[in-house]
């Protein structure tokens, strides 16, 4: 696991130890703001706790094996999560560090699960905001068609994730599609995140604690 330097939380001044290098938004363990990095380094956004939960299987904290996969049995913690909700309702999206270094979203719908992997495409910020269903996103010299285009408000998170993001933000979830191939892209104001998923079944994870 690689570590940045320590940080001095912007809110509380008290010195937050062993961040991870891909944690770019966190709750400050000190004085419980929710503190992201920036162009200009990191700034608090103030108190964000997430909205009041259903049951859950997953928890900030929570270690445990991931089994089933296309890849052999790897061991993880629950490293944060966020709570998206939209007009129909809500959803999470759990951020999971494994063991081999390697860091990957689980979505969470009413019990249904989707792990995401990451695939590095950039696209260009403005042109995701202005994005509709049925017109065309390039991604790095490919055009990608829009599917389904959600728009969902940032309602909650917790623990450490790898997204600048700050409370109430607008986020836009697209679902893509290209020479056969789907892609999921999240965009908050700051970061656009592109990824592959796959269904995954719940009882392939085994909790240690
Ligand atoms: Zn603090």
């Amino acid at each position: 696991m690689a570590f940045a330097d320590n940080i001095s939380c912007p809110a509380c001044g008290v010195a937050v130890e062993s961040v991870s290098a891909h944690t770019r938004s966190m709750q400050c363990p000190h004085c419980g703001n929710w503190i992201y990095l920036s162009g200009s380094g990191w700034s608090s956004a103030g108190s964000f706790t997430h909205a009041l939960d259903a049951p859950s299987m997953l928890r900030v904290g929570r270690s445990g094996v991931l089994s089933g996969t296309a890849e052999r049995p790897r061991n993880l913690t629950v490293a944060g999560r966020l709570r998206l909700t939209y007009d129909g309702g809500y959803w999470d999206e759990w951020w999971l560090e494994f063991e081999d270094g390697n860091h990957q979203w689980l979505e969470e719908d009413d019990g249904r699960y989707r792990l995401h992997s990451p695939v590095s495409l950039s696209a260009d910020l403005a042109q995701v905001k202005a994005a509709g269903v049925g017109s065309q996103l390039l991604l790095d010299n490919k055009n990608w068609f829009i599917t389904e285009r959600l728009d969902a408000t940032l309602a909650g998170s917790e623990g450490a994730l790898p997204i600048a993001i700050q409370p109430n933000e607008k986020i836009t979830c697209l679902d893509l599609m290209g020479s056969g191939e789907k892609l999921s892209l999240e965009a908050g104001s700051l970061d656009v995140t592109v990824s592959r998923s796959e269904k995954i079944a719940g009882s392939l994870f085994k909790w240690h604690n």
